[in-house]
């Protein structure tokens, strides 16, 4: 691969947040009890890691499993060779179900349809499946909902090919410190365990936390955590410096042209940078099919020579543009446009929230065609 952008992903950096969260649960969790298991979610490529490199150097760091959003994730991930077990977090009523027989992923029942779908497929191979329940505790996307399990549960705890290996719920305001709905969800959360356990379901492995919630709630742990977030680096605002972490990607790139411009001209599409004076302007090969948003067309700053500098014009598809002026750019120049040169820093914060973002789009986005990187620690 010759293309001069590409995405830098340190597995050591991985490795050393999963054991940061590690030892935070054990420094947290009262003596003689056993911490949290660690279900790392590697859905959507991995937040953009690439999930197989990624899930494997989660594997070798301890996770006991590793999540995904669906099925054919779930294949990709087995196919990297990933030996856990792997969650599916998606709704399965509509999917091809033979996958998860064939590569032995632990699905997520979260509708009374996939609860049918999913006996139906468990009794054509034959097999007694393992799955999570999942329980819709006011997010009100998927799940059983709390108050109507009296209704739903009988049907499913009834299917002869299924065993409920567990049962989970997921916040919708845990990184909102103030926001009352999260006590709610923990109060239904915890009716509805009551409810199962009435019906005889006692083994059940319980888990809540995303990132945000296993930092701020000890309350949310019960038998697993499922951190995304916090694996590569970032924390929800409202939690940042809890934990010391490390962003796992950086993504770099090369000036391949610099001009100098008169002033009152313009630079890109549209012409929508115009000169006040004197300009040198370099071209760096990231353009928005990379995932760089059309918005840091005059919002964002990349790193050149261990400055800052500001991104100017309309970023077009393959391409963007700075302004260089500040000092002296030469093509085969490295441009940093997330993470560290020269003892500054981008962050995925700082990008995400200069186009109005948040951090996980800004990762999830980066481009197909972006080499990814990979370095052992
Ligand atoms: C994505 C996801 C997580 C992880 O969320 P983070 O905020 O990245 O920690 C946990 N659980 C479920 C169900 C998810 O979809």
């Amino acid at each position: 691969m010759i293309r001069c952008t590409f995405a830098h992903v340190d597995l050591g950096a991985l490795e050393s947040n999963y054991r940061a969260i590690e030892a935070f649960l054990a420094a947290r969790t009262p003596a003689g009890r056993r911490p949290p298991a660690i279900v790392a979610v590697v859905k959507a490529n991995a937040y953009g890691h690439g999930a197989g490199p990624v899930a494997l150097a989660l594997e070798r760091a301890g996770a006991r499993m590793v999540a995904c959003a669906d099925i054919e994730e779930g294949i990709a991930l087995r196919q990297a060779g990933v030996h856990v077990p792997v969650l599916v977090f998606g709704a399965l009523s509509v999917s091809d179900l033979d996958g998860l027989f064939e590569y032995r992923l632990t699905p997520t029942c979260s509708t009374p349809g996939a609860g049918k779908a999913l006996q139906a497929a468990a009794a054509r191979h034959r097999q007694v499946l393992d799955y999570h329940l999942k329980i819709d505790t006011g997010l009100n996307r998927l799940g059983f909902r709390h108050d109507n399990l009296d209704r739903t549960l009988p049907e499913l705890l009834a299917a002869p090919n299924l065993r409920c290996a567990a049962v989970y719920t997921h916040f919708a305001t845990a990184d909102d410190p103030g926001h009352p709905l999260f006590d709610l969800q923990l109060e239904r959360f915890a009716s509805a365990r009551a409810a199962l356990a009435s019906r005889g379901v006692t083994a059940a492995s319980v888990h809540a936390a995303n990132s945000a919630a296993l930092l701020r709630d000890p309350g949310t742990w019960f038998d697993a955590v499922r951190p995304g977030l916090l694996l590569y680096g970032l924390a929800p605002a409202a939690l940042a410096g809890v934990l010391a972490l490390r962003p796992a990607l950086s993504l770099r790139s090369r000036v391949v042209a610099v001009k100098n411009i008169r002033q009152g001209e313009s630079v890109g599409y549209s012409a929508r940078y115009v000169a006040d004076s004197p300009r040198r302007i370099a071209t760096v090969p990231a353009g928005y099919a990379d995932g760089l948003d059309t918005r840091l067309g005059g919002r964002g700053e990349v790193l050149v020579n261990g400055r800052r500098v500001p991104i100017v014009g309309a970023v077009s598809m393959d391409m963007l543009a700075i302004d260089a002026s500040s000092g002296p750019v030469y093509a085969g120049d490295e441009v940093v446009l997330l993470g560290e040169q020269g003892g500054d820093r981008i962050t995925v914060a700082e990008m995400a929230s200069r186009i109005g973002s948040i951090q996980y789009e800004v990762l999830c986005r980066l481009g197909s065609r972006i080499e990814r990187r990979y370095n052992r620690p």
